[in-house]
C-alpha cells in the first residue's frame, strides 16, 4: 500500500515511504498506519509505523552529512543558494503542495493556496538571509590586561535536529524548524504527523531537486512511538517540537536524561479582550477569524473571548453571524471556508470537551455539534460562562469552539487573561492606544496583538510563557536554540 496514490488525473500523492539519507526507503518490519482525507473520511494511503530502525539509520545519515564537507563545509552563501532554491521549487509547486495540504488536511484551498505555501516561501526566504549574517563575536576578557589575549565567539550549529510536527499546518510548521536549522548549518531528522504526511514528503522531493546534500533532511513517517524513538535516540542532539501540551512535558522528561536541547511550542488558550470603546466593524470579524479560521485548529487561535456585558449580545451575535457566513467544504472545494477537524478522534475530542462545558454549566449560544454530512466537521460553536473553572473556559479544545464571558470593569481584564495555564497569545481591539499598550504590559503571552489577528511573521518572535512553551521560533532569536555559543580565548602577551 506505499505506491503513489493517483487522487485525481491532476493530483498524484507521494508515496509512503520514508526520505533517509536521499533514498525513498520502505520500514518493512513496520505496522501501516492508514491515512485519510477527513472531508470524506476516505482512506488515501498509509505510512509505516516507523521502527527504532528506521530512525537510527535516519540518525545516523544526519549525521553523517553533519559532518560530510559537502555540508559542513559549505560557505553561509551555499546555504543561502540553497534555501532560495528551496524556495523557488516551492513557488513553482504551490498549486499541488496547496492541494496535497487541503486534501490530507481538509484546509480550504482558498487558504493553504493563499496562506499556508506562500507562507512557507515566505519563511524560506527569510531564512535564507541568515547564513551569512551567523557569526560570533571579539570581546575583552574583564579580568586580563588589555592587549595580552584575544577572545572570541564561535556559533557552532548544535548537531542532529529532532524536529516533530503536528497536523494543523503540516507544512507550515515543518518550514518554520527547517529553515532556521538548515540555516544554522544542523541536518534534521523530522517526522510529521500521522494525519497530515503527504506535503511533508512533496517537500523531501524539492528538497532533494534543490541540490542539499544527501542525508542533510531525512524524513520518518509514524506515529507518537516513532516520535518516542526520535526523542530517545543518543544521536539527536536537540528536539524541536510543536504539538499538545502534554506530549511536550514528557518530551522535555525524557530529554533531561541525556540533556539534550529542547523547544517546545505547546497549546494556548488564548484571549480576546473586546474593549468598550473598540470599533466592532473590525473587531467581530476579527474575533471570528481568530477561533474559526482553520476549524480552530490553531495554536494561538483568540478561543476565550471577554466583551463588555453592555455590548456582549451584540458582539456574539455578530461573531455567530461570521460563523455561519463561512461556506462549509471539503478542502478541495474552492468556495469552501471551514473544512473538518483533522480526524475522527479529533471530532470526537471537540465534541466531548463542548459537551464537558456545557455539563458544566455553560450555555450554548450557537452551533455545539457535528455539521449532518459526511467529513468530520463541526459547526462553529460559542460557549456563554462565567465560571472561570469550566473546563470549555481552562482547556485548549482545538476546534471551531469559542468560550465567551462577559465583563463589567476593564481593570479586571489582565488578571482574567492571565487566569490560565498557558501564555501563547492575545488579541485586543480598541481605540485606545494607551489603553491597549498598558494592557499588553500586563498579559502574560508570548505575542500580543492589537486591533489584528493571527498574524506571526518571520522576523518577529514567536512562542509562548508558562505551559504554551519553551523557547521562540522564527526571527534571529531562533537560532539561540539552533547555535551553541564557543568562547575561545588566545593568550597573545
Ligand atoms: P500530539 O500528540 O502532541 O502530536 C504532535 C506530534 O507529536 C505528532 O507528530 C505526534 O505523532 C508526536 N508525538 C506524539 N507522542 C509523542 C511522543 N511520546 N514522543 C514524540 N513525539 C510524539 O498532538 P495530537 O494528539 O495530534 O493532538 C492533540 C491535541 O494537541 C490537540 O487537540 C491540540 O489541543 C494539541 N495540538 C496543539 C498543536 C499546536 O500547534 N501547539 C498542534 C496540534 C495539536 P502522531 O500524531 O503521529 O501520533
Ligand atoms: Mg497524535
Amino acid at each position: 500500500m506505499n505506491a503513489p496514490e493517483q487522487v485525481s488525473p491532476s493530483l498524484r500523492l507521494p508515496a509512503g515511504l520514508n526520505f533517509i539519507g536521499g533514498a525513498w526507503v520502505d520500514d518493512a518490519s513496520a505496522e501501516r498506519i492508514e491515512v485519510r482525507d477527513p472531508s470524506s473520511e476516505r482512506v488515501l494511503g498509509s505510512i509505516p509505523r516507523s521502527t527504532a530502525a528506521s530512525v537510527d539509520h535516519a540518525v545516523q545519515a544526519a549525521t553523517a552529512a553533519f559532518n560530510d564537507p559537502a555540508w559542513a563545509g559549505l560557505p553561509p552563501l551555499g546555504r543561502e543558494a540553497l534555501l532560495h532554491r528551496l524556495a523557488n521549487l516551492v513557488e513553482q509547486h504551490a498549486s499541488e503542495l496547496a492541494a496535497i495540504e487541503s486534501l490530507d488536511n481538509g484546509k480550504p484551498i482558498a487558504f493553504s493556496s493563499t496562506l499556508d505555501v506562500p507562507v512557507c516561501v515566505q519563511w524560506l526566504r527569510y531564512f535564507a538571509g541568515w547564513p551569512s549574517k551567523l557569526s560570533g563575536r571579539q570581546l575583552a576578557p574583564a579580568m586580563l590586561p588589555a592587549g595580552t589575549t584575544h577572545a572570541y565567539t564561535l556559533r557552532d550549529p548544535v548537531g542532529v535536529v529532532g524536529a516533530i510536527v503536528p497536523w494543523n499546518f503540516p507544512l507550515v510548521l515543518a518550514i518554520w524548524k527547517l529553515a532556521p536549522a538548515l540555516a544554522a548549518g544542523c541536518t534534521v531528522v523530522i517526522k510529521p504527523a500521522e494525519q497530515t504526511p503527504y506535503s511533508l514528503l512533496k517537500l523531501a522531493e524539492l528538497i532533494d531537486a534543490a541540490g542539499f546534500p544527501k542525508g542533510v533532511v531525512n524524513v520518518v513517517l509514524g506515529d507518537g512511538s516513532t516520535g518516542q524513538h526520535i526523542v530517545d535516540h543518543p544521536g539527536i542532539a536537540k528536539i524541536s517540537f510543536t504539538g499538545s501540551t502534554p506530549v511536550g512535558k514528557h518530551i522535555a522528561a525524557c530529554a533531561s536524561r541525556d540533556l539534550k536541547r529542547v523547544t517546545l511550542e505547546l497549546g494556548g488558550k488564548s484571549p480576546t479582550i473586546i474593549l468598550p470603546d473598540a470599533n466592532l466593524e473590525s473587531a467581530i470579524p476579527g474575533a471570528a477569524q481568530a477561533v474559526f479560521v482553520n476549524s480552530g485548529q490553531i495554536c494561538f487561535a483568540g478561543t476565550r473571548l471577554f466583551a463588555p456585558r453592555k455590548l456582549f449580545d451584540q458582539v456574539l451575535d455578530g461573531i455567530a453571524a461570521v460563523g455561519a457566513s463561512f461556506k462549509i467544504g471539503a478542502g478541495l472545494e474552492p468556495d469552501s471556508m471551514l473544512g473538518p477537524v483533522v480526524s475522527q478522534r479529533q471530532l470526537d475530542s471537540v465534541l466531548g470537551k463542548v459537551q464537558a462545558g456545557v455539563n458544566a454549566g455553560a450555555a450554548v449560544h450557537s452551533g455545539g455539534g457535528r455539521v449532518d454530512r459526511e467529513g468530520y466537521f463541526v459547526q462553529p460553536t460559542i460557549l456563554v460562562t462565567s465560571d472561570r473553572e469550566n473546563p470549555a473556559y481552562r482547556e485548549e479544545v482545538f476546534g471551531p469552539v469559542l468560550t465567551a464571558t462577559p465583563y463589567d470593569d476593564i481593570d479586571e481584564l489582565a488578571a482574567f487573561a492571565n487566569d490560565s495555564d498557558y501564555g501563547l497569545g492575545a488579541h485586543i481591539y480598541t481605540r485606545d492606544l494607551s489603553k491597549a499598550h498598558q494592557l499588553a504590559r500586563r498579559i502574560q503571552a508570548g505575542t500580543v496583538w492589537i486591533n489584528t489577528q493571527l498574524a506571526p511573521d518571520p522576523n518577529l518572535p514567536f512562542g509562548g510563557f508558562k505551559q504554551s512553551g519553551w523557547g521562540r521560533e522564527n526571527s534571529e532569536d531562533v537560532f539561540a536554540h539552533y547555535l551553541e555559543t564557543k568562547t575561545v580565548i588566545v593568550n597573545i602577551a
